[in-house]
């Protein structure tokens, strides 16, 4: 009896992983051509600045709506275009739609609003990218300071000379580069602080306990003494609650995005997202 049970778990966990397979290998094949039929677009999210009490910037954030599957992860689909050298086509379109798409905003609103977009790691291999950066820039017409790359701490450690060389390349330019988030990976601290970047976002994990417990306050507060003491600015994210944006602000943050300052939205309602943002820096 055991041993039929035995081969119908296997049988199953055998449909499962073809299953799996077979959407991962659908998916794949579709995101091919998601570029070319529109179904790719960014989502952006405010991020406040903790000094003037407003929105200072947003991040572009890559959204995928398969025309079956409906919405699928950046987690799920980003990893997927690695693999292959898909990464650079869906790469360089979502950095020169933020450029274009924030440089209109601008103009549109008259507001001074920076743009973080991120980076893949297999970017990093493109020696291209800085003045493909630099002409979608032009182009748009948006300074290359109002831009900020963010590259995740794993990222920068796979390769530190070749990440070193793109980043000075890319600064040369005079935009702007982030670490994302950070504290998540199991790099040298001393060889991370020592790649020219600007500034560094605490990953939303050492956040989440900030206003519930004095050790993770004081890990946060660490971290922040740290990067400032090498000239870095600090954006706290995943912020979702009023209690967490107090502490951050009193331990001196200089930047916080998250939830509770408002999610991440279509350029259409760009509009509207910042000002929910200001309105909830008022009212603190
Ligand atoms: P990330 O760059 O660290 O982006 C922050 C993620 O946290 C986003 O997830 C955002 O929606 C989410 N988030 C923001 N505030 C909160 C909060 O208060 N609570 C919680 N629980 N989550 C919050 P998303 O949009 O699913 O993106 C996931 C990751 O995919 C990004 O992490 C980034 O690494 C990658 N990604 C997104 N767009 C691009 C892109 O254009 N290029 C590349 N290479 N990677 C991208
Ligand atoms: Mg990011
Ligand atoms: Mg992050
Ligand atoms: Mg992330």
């Amino acid at each position: 009896e055991a041993k039929t049970r035995g081969r119908g778990r296997a049988a199953f966990f055998d449909v499962q992983l073809r299953e799996r397979l077979q959407r991962y290998l659908e998916l794949e094949q579709d995101l091919r051509s998601a570029v070319d039929r529109g179904e790719l677009w960014l989502a952006y999210q405010p991020i406040v600045n903790l000094h003037a009490n407003r929105v200072g910037g947003v991040e572009a954030l890559l959204r995928w709506t398969h025309p079956v599957h409906g919405q699928i992860s950046p987690d799920e689909f980003i990893s997927m275009a690695e693999e292959s050298d898909l990464i650079h086509h869906i790469g360089s379109w979502a950095l020169s739609t933020a450029i274009e798409q924030v440089a209109e905003f601008r103009t549109r609103y008259g507001l001074d609003l920076r743009v973080k977009a991120n980076l893949s790691v297999r970017q990093l291999e493109d020696p291209g990218l800085p003045e493909a950066v630099d002409e979608a820039l032009r182009k748009s017409g948006l300074s290359a300071k109002s831009l900020s790359l963010e590259l995740t701490e794993s990222a920068l450690m796979h390769d530190p000379v070749t990440a070193t060389r793109m980043l000075r390349e890319l600064r040369r330019y005079g935009i702007r580069l982030a670490i994302d988030d950070f504290g998540t990976g199991y790099s040298s601290l001393a060889q991370l602080l020592r790649l020219p970047l600007d500034s560094l976002k605490i990953d939303r994990s050492f956040i989440d306990g900030i206003a519930r417990s004095h050790d993770a306050e004081a890990l946060v507060n660490s971290i922040m003494a740290m990067a400032h003491a090498v000239d870095l600015a600090v954006i706290a994210e995943g912020v979702e609650t009023a209690e967490q944006l107090e502490v951050l602000r009193r331990l001196g943050c200089d930047q916080a995005q998250g939830y509770y300052l408002g999610r991440p939205a279509p350029i259409e309602d760009l509009a509207g997202t910042i000002d929910l943002a200001d309105r909830r820096m008022r009212i603190e």
